[in-house]
């Protein structure tokens, strides 16, 4: 019998970027908040520049409960599960993935928002691709700004802007939708190589830009300014230049006096009462099982873990998971195509053994539906994103691009020689959700508790395959341009796995039907429970997810608070 704990007003599970920034505005509304957080508290020590720790070993965080559910994963409903992998890339911690993610902090564009109605006006139906249920969103890119510019600021990022309400400035990305203010704080700085990648840009009558950050190109809110030293792709900041919660909305959310942060806490079910309404939490800590009563519930756990806990929470209600009398719970997935890499061999040293993964160039010019498609296959596009971040293990498993054997003293040689002339774009590319890719619980895998993994049936379609290509093509021209000797195209067919970037499984939308939760992340079917994170979306764009879901969650925390009475009943 689990312990019953002092009614709350809101319970929210999981503080990482999502739940971490919710506080904030509900704290500061005078709401009651729990916080319940799998992992611990971690300090500067927890964040040294560690390659092997943080990239290879998946940190020693205190609790590791990620790592022992990590989803099984198949292409289709019919294929045999993939090799399962044995680090989870999300994070156990208060701040949760935003202490070692990269912090780009992208904003969607305004197509992203409306992909059905605008490919239809622009190309004709036909040019939506077969088996996807992509919907429009139940809004657009305005009703999102507002929380976007307050994300930016408070969590803190770096750029700079391309478009002022209605003023371009080149400087800045041309594509981007109209921004009321300017970026908190200028753009991290280059290095001598993304300066060159930038003036080949140019020159090809592209668009380079600095990308955006939550980063400290100086010091704001009293915290130091990023000092470039690097190896934190994966790992967190030992100076708190890197803006997660943990450093930012959470310890202000704290100051109010009325968030209580649980660690250690492993939510297990979310409860209902006898009228169909979240009722509060069950969660384990070191053993013990308690009961956190609470007005309003809000999910904030990652897409893999929200959807596990929706269909893990069995009630008379909700027979087949919380809110999901209409088998929408886990539909509509998708994750980033974040395979596909292009990378290129340089006759100079590119200098990269210091800077951090979100310092680079941008070039936005074949993202999303920036460029015509009227004689192309596909529909929606990707970002080119040329970078500054270079560690010893990494290096030494540098493509030989076929000039050196992979083992032995000629290997080495080559290694030594060229391990600073190599780099590798990322291309983030949009996907979109397809009927036949879903999650669901696995029937076999268990995690310690004994309560099913999440089973991602998923694979890339042809579509996805296409706009693959097509930025690949694009990328080797750039590198090409700016001189590569070399250059290399990775495989566009790999199986989707298991993603950093989850989309979907409690997709936002007004039809009830289709959708899980309603315009403000509230579940159709359960009104006071409230949904955060990438779960929510059902587009991805050519963007990096966090900072909307961060705007998302602030605007569904405010609503909460401007509509208590209604909410909570
Ligand atoms: C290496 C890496 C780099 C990335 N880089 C970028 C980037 O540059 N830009 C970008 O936009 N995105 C990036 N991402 C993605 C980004 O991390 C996610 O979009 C973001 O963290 C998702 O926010 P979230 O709140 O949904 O999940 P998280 O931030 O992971 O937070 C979820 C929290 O819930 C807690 N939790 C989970 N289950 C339970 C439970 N049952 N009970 C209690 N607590 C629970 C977890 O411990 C965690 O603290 C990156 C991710 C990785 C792994
Ligand atoms: S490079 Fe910047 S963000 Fe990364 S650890 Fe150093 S100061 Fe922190």
């Amino acid at each position: 019998m689990a312990d019953r704990l002092k009614e709350t007003d809101v319970v929210i599970v999981g503080l990482g970027a999502a739940g971490g920034v919710a506080v904030l505005p509900l704290a500061q509304a005078g709401l009651e908040v729990v916080g319940l957080e799998a992992g611990t508290w971690l300090t500067r020590k927890d964040f040294a520049p560690d390659e092997l720790r943080n990239n290879f070993r998946g940190w020693p965080q205190a609790v590791q409960k990620a790592n022992q559910e990590i989803p099984t994963s198949r292409a289709t409903a019919s294929s045999p599960m993939l090799p399962r992998g044995t680090i989870h890339p999300m994070q156990n911690g208060v701040g949760g993935t935003t202490l070692h993610y990269w912090a780009q902090s992208w904003r969607l564009n305004p197509w992203d928002f409306k992909v059905v109605s605008e490919t239809k006006r622009r190309y004709g139906a036909s040019r939506l691709p077969k088996g996807t249920t992509v919907e429009d969103w139940p809004f657009g890119y305005d009703e999102l700004e507002p929380y976007y510019d307050k994300v930016e600021y408070e969590v803190g990022v770096s750029g700079q802007a391309g478009n002022l309400d209605g003023r371009i400035d080149a400087r800045g990305n041309v594509f981007e939708a109209p921004r009321k203010r300017p970026y908190p704080m200028p753009p991290l700085r280059w290095t001598d190589y993304i300066e060159k990648m930038a003036a080949t840009a140019a020159s090809l009558g592209w668009h380079p830009f600095a990308g955006p950050a939550a980063v400290n190109s100086r010091s704001y809110q009293n915290r130091s300014g990023c000092m470039y030293h690097g190896f934190c792709n994966r790992g967190g900041c030992h100076v708190d230049a890197k803006n997660s919660t943990m450093v930012t909305t959470i310890p202000r959310a704290q100051a109010t006096g009325r968030l209580k942060v649980v660690t250690r806490a492993h939510a297990t079910r979310i409860e209902v009462d006898a009228n169909g309404h979240a009722s509060g939490v069950t969660y384990l800590a070191d053993g013990v099982e308690y009961f956190q009563p609470a007005k309003v519930v809000l999910l904030a756990s990652y897409t893999y873990e929200n959807v596990r806990l929706m269909l893990l929470s069995k009630s008379k209600a909700f027979p087949n998971g919380l809110a999901n009398n209409r088998g929408q719970v886990g539909r509509h997935y998708s994750s980033h195509h974040q395979g596909a890499p292009v990378t290129a061999l340089f006759p100079f040293d590119l200098n990269s053994w210091y800077g951090l993964p979100a310092q680079g160039v941008a070039v936005d010019d074949w993202a999303d539906d920036n460029f015509d498609h009227a004689g192309l296959d596909f529909i929606g596009g990707g970002n080119l994103w040329v970078y500054s971040d270079r560690r010893p293990i990494a290096a030494a498993g540098m493509n030989t691009f076929g000039l050196a054997p992979a083992w032995g003293s000629a290997w080495k040689a080559f290694v030594r020689q060229n391990a600073d002339r190599t780099n590798t774009a990322y291309i983030q590319k949009s996907t979109l959700p397809y009927e036949d890719n879903y999650l669901d619980l696995d029937p076999v895998v268990k995690d310690p508790l004994g309560d099913p993994v999440i089973r991602i049936t998923a694979d890339y379609q042809d579509n996805e395959r296409r706009i693959a290509r097509f930025a690949q093509d694009k990328m080797a021209a750039w590198y090409k341009a700016a001189g590569a000797i070399e250059v290399r195209k990775g495989d566009v067919d790999g199986a989707m796995g298991i993603g950093a970037h989850a989309y979907g499984g409690t997709r936002m939308g007004d039809n009830v039907r289709t959708n899980v939760a309603d315009r403000w992340g509230f579940s159709h079917e359960v009104p006071n429970l409230g949904i955060m994170g990438a779960s929510l979306m059902g587009t991805s764009g050519s963007r990096n997810p966090t900072l909307t879901v961060q705007a998302l969650a602030w605007r569904t925390a405010q609503h909460l608070a401007d509509s208590w009475k209604e909410r909570a009943g």
